[in-house]
């Protein structure tokens, strides 16, 4: 067939459209580092015109600072020269007529004819495999920070599902007396309510787990009766503060106290405060939860007069996994995730949360910042009124 008869001028024309026909820069060195051949590839790559690199050194193609040492390389490569595919690690910048820079990969292959040694360059830009390399890279960050988020979202639900838990045990607990009081009863019965409902809360932000992997909270920012949740959070807190002795004094301005945030979320706020209390303070301890105005806020504060907090910990504490060494002799099962995600919540509710301690031994205090409603306020002498402090326990 036709085909299979090519004349050797045929082949000839063939050999050398077949090197103009590959997609890389191809060119040849010869033993003093001249470009004695190449590729249209190779003038198109580098921004020049037709002819002009032919014997020109090769030098014209390397950025001026890396010249000496790539002459030192390439003299390496003559005494010693073997054959050096893309892709061995060897990334190298090439520099266009204009003066810019770009990222290649050369591949080497020693040619020896009987006039002397030379080298078959291919040269590749990789400035788009590089584009495509770091966009994979991005994206994998991004799935790994992903993941962590998730992990780090399923070990708050654990950590949040406890307190509730507990309370619902307790107060079923309590309803299996048989002579139990009515009024007692019927709280009881209220508490396992209102946490299962907690539970059911926590358990919904399940489903929000493509927001969960960008690390965001889910925090429904509405109208709220700050004194409501902190009701709720201390019958979550009660049984816990009875184990330990402590009694609780709660200072609360007559309901309802009107805030901007998120009901559920500022009961897990409080619940996590008194439940830090509660544990960080040595038993038959005091702790002190109340609510006060604060100009256009309202402010939660939760003191105790247990272990206290060193000066330099009083922000440390609010960093997700930190711990300090004082309460991990007390409690070697605190996972530190507490304060980061009390921290979270407060942030994400346009509020804040602030630590303050005399240090070692002296009590510490958490001071919660919320902003109230701003709608009108239905009585604000109401909080001049306060209720009577309360004691329980
Ligand atoms: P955990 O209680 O699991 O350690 P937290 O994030 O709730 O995690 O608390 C972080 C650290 O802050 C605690 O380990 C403890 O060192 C310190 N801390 C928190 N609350 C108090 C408190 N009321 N009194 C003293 N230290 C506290």
């Amino acid at each position: 067939s036709a085909q299979g008869a090519l004349s050797p001028a045929e082949l000839r024309a063939l050999s050398s459209r077949f090197f103009e026909a590959v997609a890389d820069s191809v060119l040849g060195i010869d033993g003093i580092g001249r470009i004695i051949r190449l590729n249209k590839q190779t003038e198109k790559m580098f921004g020049y015109g037709c002819d002009e690199l032919l014997n020109q050194p090769l030098d014209v193609l390397i950025p001026e600072r890396l010249r000496a040492p790539h002459a030192e390389r390439l003299r390496e490569y003559f005494s010693n020269p073997k054959v050096r595919p893309m892709n061995s690690g060897f990334i190298a910048l090439g520099l266009r007529k204009d003066g810019s820079e770009f990222a290649i990969d050369v591949a080497l292959t020693p040619l020896i004819m009987d006039s002397g040694m030379f080298v078959a360059c291919t040269i590749r830009d990789i400035a788009s495999q590089q584009y495509l390399e770091e966009s994979l890279r991005r994206r994998m960050n991004g799935l790994e920070q992903a993941d962590r988020n998730k992990d780090l979202f399923l070990m708050m639900l654990i950590h949040e599902l406890r307190s509730p838990l507990a309370a619902i045990a307790y107060s079923a607990e309590l309803l299996r007396q048989p002579d139990l009081p009515h009024n007692v009863r019927t709280e009881a019965a209220k508490i396992v309510l209102e946490e299962t409902n907690l539970v059911q809360c926590l358990l919904n932000d399940l489903r929000e787990l493509p927001r969960v992997k960008r690390g965001e909270l889910s925090v429904t920012k509405t109208t709220i009766d700050l004194v409501e949740s902190a009701r709720l959070a201390v019958a979550i807190n009660r049984p816990l503060i009875e184990r330990c002795g402590h009694t609780l004094e709660t200072v609360l301005p007559a309901p309802p106290q009107y805030a901007e945030g998120d009901a559920t979320r500022m009961v897990q706020v409080m619940t996590n405060l008194l439940t830090n209390a509660a544990k960080y303070t040595p038993d038959g301890g005091h702790i002190r939860l109340c609510i006060e105005a604060d100009g256009k806020d309202l402010l939660i504060r939760v003191q105790d007069n247990g272990m206290g907090i060193p000066a330099d910990g009083l922000t440390r504490i609010f960093e997700m996994f930190s711990r300090l060494d004082g309460a991990k002799q007390k409690y070697a099962d605190g996972m530190g995730i507490g304060l980061a995600f009390v921290r979270r919540l407060m942030e994400a509710q346009g509020g804040s949360v602030t630590a303050f301690s005399a240090g070692d031994g002296k009590g510490s205090e958490f001071v919660v910042r919320l902003p109230r409603a701003q709608l009108a306020q239905p009585d604000t002498a109401a909080l001049a009124v306060a209720e009577e402090p309360r004691t329980a326990a």
